[in-house]
């Protein structure tokens, strides 16, 4: 089969011929269908991330697939599922991974970066890491795992957002900040969404977005602040860093919940205290979710499927370098997604039609 290589870092990944995967007992085997890319990839690509990157490996850790063989001591009806995998594994006997929290535990590895990941025609995964998403689910599902996961945790698990309140979402055009919104928005919550430029506004109020959209700038704890008539928000999702932390928990209200996890900015800052006692506020550092987690946000998306992640390109697998590219653009919104059987058999589906197709 064919799959996509990492083969040296600072280099475009490679297109190679591999073993067709094997079910092991308790794994199951997927036709990779869609592959979602991540941020991750370029960590991959660069090295030098401060984690023990070992060479090759194949990236992609957002997976959807379609169960074709089943290992020994797996249930006969995932045969034939279309599924989401959860994209990370654990030493499994640890506090955290007996308590359903695989994330917290020391030896967690993620799909992908650590080890093999998506981007190739077949995968073999854990039976029990993949969750059934329904035989008509569309290819953005794909874009779901690693950002849906990360945004679930830190909304709803460490956050507690809930239906009627205001959450502030950073960045919220991208990967994450997307998906925070999608969820929130799907919560009944609602969402004031902070981005860089008009450009990413605009793009924003394309997509389906309803809540208020304000542009980085003069004022802006200010004009946050007017959006709930002086009380504050309910809840900040901050994942940019040291250039956007005081001004969160300025912008909180009074009980308010900080959701942190990303210091791209820096990590090094100073803090008014104060802020934090004189307002009561909760600070949850957070990062990907658990397996439930995944459930949780599948069951959500079946309900709201207005909530899937925007998949604004589309590659096929033989195109990974070219698509990865797109990551690396500052000025990209939405999610880039590779079609990863040969003959393409999966006709395209997605949440939005601004879908570009490099094969043309
Ligand atoms: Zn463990």
């Amino acid at each position: 089969m064919r799959a996509q290589v990492q083969e040296n870092h600072g280099e475009p990944i490679v297109s190679r011929e591999r073993p067709e995967p094997v079910a092991a007992p308790g794994e199951v085997v997927l036709n990779v269908l869609a592959a979602g890319l991540n941020h991750l990839d370029l960590w991959l690509q660069q090295g030098d991330t401060g984690d023990s990157l070992s060479l090759p490996r194949v990236p992609g850790t957002d997976v959807l697939g379609e169960v074709i063989a089943l290992g020994e001591g797996v249930a006969a009806d995932l045969l034939g599922e279309r599924v989401l995998v959860y994209p990370g594994r654990s030493c499994g006997t640890c506090d955290f991974c007996q308590a359903g929290h695989p994330s917290a535990c020391r030896r967690f590895e993620i799909m992908g970066y650590s080890y093999d990941g998506g981007y190739a025609e077949q995968i073999a995964v854990p039976a029990g890491s993949v969750v059934s998403v329904g035989a008509d689910a569309p290819l953005s599902w794909a874009a779901v795992p690693v950002s849906y996961i990360t945004a679930w945790n830190a909304l709803v698990v460490k956050g507690g957002l809930t239906a009627g309140k205001v959450a502030v979402i950073w960045g919220a055009t991208g990967g994450l900040g997307n998906a925070a919104v999608k969820i929130a928005e799907a919560l009944g919550a609602h969402v004031v969404a902070i981005v860089g430029s008009e450009e990413k506004a605009l793009w924003l109020s394309s997509s389906g977005f309803s809540g208020d959209i304000l542009v980085r700038g003069d004022d802006l704890v200010k004009r946050v602040r007017a959006v709930t008539g002086g009380r504050g928000v309910d809840l900040v999702l901050d994942h940019v860093g040291s250039a956007t932390w005081n001004d969160s928990l300025r912008m909180l209200a009074v009980r308010g919940h900080l959701a942190f996890c990303g210091v791209t900015t820096g990590y090094s800052v100073e803090t008014d205290l104060r802020q934090i006692f004189g307002k009561q506020l909760t600070i949850a550092g957070t990062w990907i979710g658990d397996p439930a987690d995944l459930e949780a946000v599948v069951s959500l998306l079946q309900k709201h499927p207005e909530a899937l992640p925007v998949v604004q390109n589309s590659f096929t697998l033989d195109d990974a370098a070219a698509a990865q590219e797109t990551l690396a653009d500052p000025s990209g919104n939405g999610k880039t997604i590779l079609r990863c059987q040969a003959q393409d058999a999966f006709a395209p589906a997605f949440a939005t039609a601004k879908e570009f197709r490099r094969d043309g």
